[in-house]
């Protein structure tokens, strides 16, 4: 069964929808950072209207995060997320992405346990994976399947074989519970009577980990997952942000604000990242004390621009 990530009726729109209304702006951080139309959902939507090829919005397409914020804020209700994907899918492969299969001779055996696919950024931070293995009582998982996680992030395709590879040894397990938000919602179509769990509402349903949290605490929320499952997840974190007096990164509307604004060439690793102007928005006017990441990705660019404490969700009962 596939917990997260139903969507909304009536069934999302294209383009075609597109009234021109800049309501997208607000929420999207390459809009605050550019000021330049042609990079944002409505320069992309008026512009395939107009009847541009994806060629000619190429460095729009890459620079878009797919933080998904864009999404609940469309009056239109426009899978603007979606709309990215397709068009970086009608691009030609982005280099280096290397997407084969691992040869792997034995096949894991996942039965009936859950299973951790952490991803690299949490694996970087292997004292917060270890404690999030323990807290929800994982397995250790062989194939996180980061190659598939960058794949369908770029619009790349994912052989038969290697798709197959990957899910093999995860069809006997009782359940995933996934750091990357798009892996999961994939892992949801090609695995639909599994049950999936995004790791941040993993670990934040836990009591322990409520009890750390501090009044005087910035929570942040991966936003991926959240504009995903929108109406929901607004549900369960005013509720969680009731019970703890937390601060989160939410807007008015509770959009939530990226701590990072990465473009497909920096999640690759052809552009450096520069993060530095997005937290620095997050943390503006913010009387806190420390900082609490639902994702491990976050981690390094809070401290580079903040002496505040940064922890991972999972690391709070040693914290
Ligand atoms: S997904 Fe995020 S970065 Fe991309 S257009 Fe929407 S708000 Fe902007
Ligand atoms: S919010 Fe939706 S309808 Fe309005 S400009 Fe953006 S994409 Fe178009």
């Amino acid at each position: 069964m596939f917990d997260i990530f139903a969507k909304a009726t009536p069934a999302p729109r294209d383009y075609a929808a597109c009234s021109g209304c800049s309501l997208c702006l607000l929420v999207c951080p390459v809009w605050r950072k550019t000021r330049d139309l042609r990079y944002t959902p409505h320069g992309r939507a008026k512009a395939l209207q107009h009847g541009v090829a994806a060629a000619d919005l190429k460095d729009s397409i890459d620079s878009c995060t797919l933080c998904g914020a864009c999404v609940p804020a469309c009056p239109e209700n426009i899978d603007l997320v979606a709309m990215t994907l397709d068009l970086r899918r009608q691009l030609p492969p982005v280099r280096p992405l290397a997407i084969g299969t691992r040869g792997v001779k034995k096949i894991a055996d996942y039965s009936r346990q859950s299973v951790l696919l952490a991803g690299a950024a949490l694996r970087e931070h292997d004292a917060a994976r270890r404690a999030a293995m323990q807290l929800l009582g994982c397995a250790p998982v062989l194939d996180d399947g980061d190659d598939i996680a960058l794949a369908l992030e770029a619009g790349a395709q994912i052989s038969a074989a290697r798709q197959e590879e990957f899910l093999l040894p995860l069809r006997t397990a009782a359940q995933l519970i996934v750091a990357d938000a798009l892996l999961a919602q994939q892992l949801g179509r090609w695995l639909p009577q599994m049950q999936i769990s995004n790791l941040g509402m993993a670990l934040s349903r836990r009591a322990d980990l409520r009890r750390q949290l501090r009044n005087d605490d910035l929570y942040v929320i991966e936003p991926r997952a959240y504009h995903a499952d929108y109406e929901a997840r607004v549900r369960y974190y005013d509720d969680l942000r009731h019970a703890t007096g937390c601060a989160m990164n939410l807007d008015l509307q509770r959009i939530a604000i990226p701590a990072t604004a990465r473009s497909l060439s920096q999640r690759l690793g052809l552009k450096t990242p520069d993060d530095a102007e997005q937290t620095h928005w997050l943390l503006q006017g913010r009387k806190i004390a420390r900082i609490v990441v639902e994702d491990a990705g976050d981690i390094a660019a809070f401290r580079q621009i903040s002496t505040l404490p940064v922890v991972h969700l999972a690391e709070l009962p040693n914290d």
